[in-house]
């Protein structure tokens, strides 16, 4: 039916960003450590990722913001699930 060129001349039908620019934005993300973290007091689980100094894992409750942090290397932990009440 319609070939390529009906469909690039349609404006407004074209994503103005590419399908994975989500991915993009989440660069910042990736290749950053992060621990798998239980919430106790809501029952949820989420992420929590290390901070820029690489020195402690720090995140909030996804459900009521309780923040929880761990610490990365001696005498901290090198469990990659953590349990936060
Ligand atoms: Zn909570």
């Amino acid at each position: 039916m319609a070939g390529p060129d009906y469909i690039v001349d349609i404006d407004g039908l074209k994503p103005s960003a590419p399908p994975n620019s989500q991915q993009t934005n989440r660069a910042g993300l990736r290749g950053r450590r992060w621990l798998a973290v239980q919430w106790k007091c809501c029952s949820v689980y989420s992420r929590i990722y290390c901070n820029r100094a690489g020195t402690l894992y720090e995140g909030k409750c996804p459900k009521c913001g309780s923040p929880v942090s761990a610490k990365v290397g001696p005498g901290g932990t090198s469990k990659r699930f953590f349990e936060a009440s």
